[in-house]
């Protein structure tokens, strides 16, 4: 039986939350009273606590107002997700944590299997990703202003906080909005109404949650040939798709909340050879700072690719080899992500791994 958490309980989540936050926990605290307590003021607008809940009772609403098998696997993927996010974070957060009181405990006799198997099973992509997933299989693939708004409207609601307005920088914000978004598609010669395929830009922050991220995505989300792109791209790693392939990326202007075309970086023009880009990149721009495979326009390929057989057929291999070179892709996904899991309490079966499937 589904209950549902009333409107005015979940009002007095963010209250209770900052209320919560401010005691201590000897059991996951690594730091000092003192530095806990300044880093909890300098965070408590934006730290992964906060925007986890957020973002968990903002998709809750969205299952709430749909309650379809879809959109309920949809909302336990985001719990264990944001659980794994918090379970690996410096400052560890327990699945329970992220909510107030007994709205913890009601989350959990709902979605069981996110508060068992955070530690145990790895997500396949960030909250993001999964949102964006389920906006687009409410809106349909082909009405793209309607998903953008629906993406705009649910961000707007989460009243993710703005930048620094003179560095155009977060400064210790977790927020779990993807900068950039990318639609792709296939142009054919055959007249029929052609599939967009979206992806989200790498929505986690810290080094390490990222690299985790795209490892796991190698290893286990990712298209083949984007994997061995991103994954060897310092070593030559690069693919070429065909012109008919059309990437189209939007970035959400923090003013007025809507989303203007942006085009490609460089890593992206690198390992993405021959497709088009709209807009087309500019040469101007600086260098990324960013990793191969944090774009937006990795995760739309890939959708396109697993979705087009026939058009997977025509990607070419380019540099070092002509063929896929999916054992050392997949060497160093496992690499990665052994070391980097290593001591936050993620229990590792050797370097076989468990991925979450709700
Ligand atoms: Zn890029």
């Amino acid at each position: 039986m589904y209950n549902s958490i009333s409107h005015k309980r979940r009002k007095c989540f963010l209250v209770e939350l900052r209320t919560a936050d401010m005691a201590q926990n000897p059991e996951t605290d690594p730091y000092s009273c003192e530095k806990r307590r300044k880093f909890h003021l300098r965070n408590v607008k934006g730290d992964l606590k906060t925007c986890g809940n957020y973002f968990i009772m903002k998709f809750l609403d969205l299952y709430e107002r749909h309650q379809t098998k879809d959109i309920r696997a949809y909302m336990t993927e985001v719990l264990h997700c944001i659980f794994f996010l918090g379970n690996i974070h410096k400052l560890k957060i327990k699945p329970i944590e992220f909510f107030a009181r007994d709205v913890g405990l009601q989350m959990k006799k709902m979605f069981p299997d996110p508060f068992e198997k955070y530690h145990t099973h790895l997500p396949t992509r960030t909250p993001f990703s999964i949102l964006l997933d389920a906006i687009v299989r409410i809106k349909g693939s082909h009405n793209q202003k309607e998903v953008m708004d629906c993406l705009s409207t649910f961000l707007q609601d989460l009243k993710v906080p703005k930048p620094n307005s003179s560095t155009n920088k977060y400064w210790n914000h977790y927020t779990l909005e993807a900068t950039v978004i990318c639609i792709c598609h296939y142009e054919r010669t055959v007249v029929e109404k052609r599939d967009n395929f979206y992806g989200a830009s790498l929505s986690c922050k810290g080094k390490d949650e990222q690299k985790i991220m795209i490892s796991l995505s190698c290893l286990e989300t990712w298209n083949a040939a984007v994997a061995h792109a991103v994954s060897l791209a310092d070593n030559g790693g690069v693919i070429k798709l065909p012109q008919t392939v059309i990437c189209r990326a939007f970035k959400r202007n923090w003013g007025t909340g809507r989303y203007y075309g942006e085009p490609p970086c460089s890593k992206c023009i690198n390992i993405f050879q021959g497709a088009s880009f709209e807009p087309c990149h500019r040469k101007t721009d600086k260098e990324p700072t960013w990793p191969y495979g944090h774009c937006a326009e990795t995760e739309s390929l890939s959708k396109l690719l697993n979705a087009e057989q026939a058009l997977c057929q025509q990607v070419e291999i380019l540099n070092n080899t002509t063929n896929l070179e999916r054992d050392a892709v997949v060497h160093n996904a496992k690499n990665t992500l052994v070391s980097l899991l290593q001591g936050k309490n993620f229990v590792l079966n050797g370097n076989e791994f468990q991925f979450f499937a709700p």
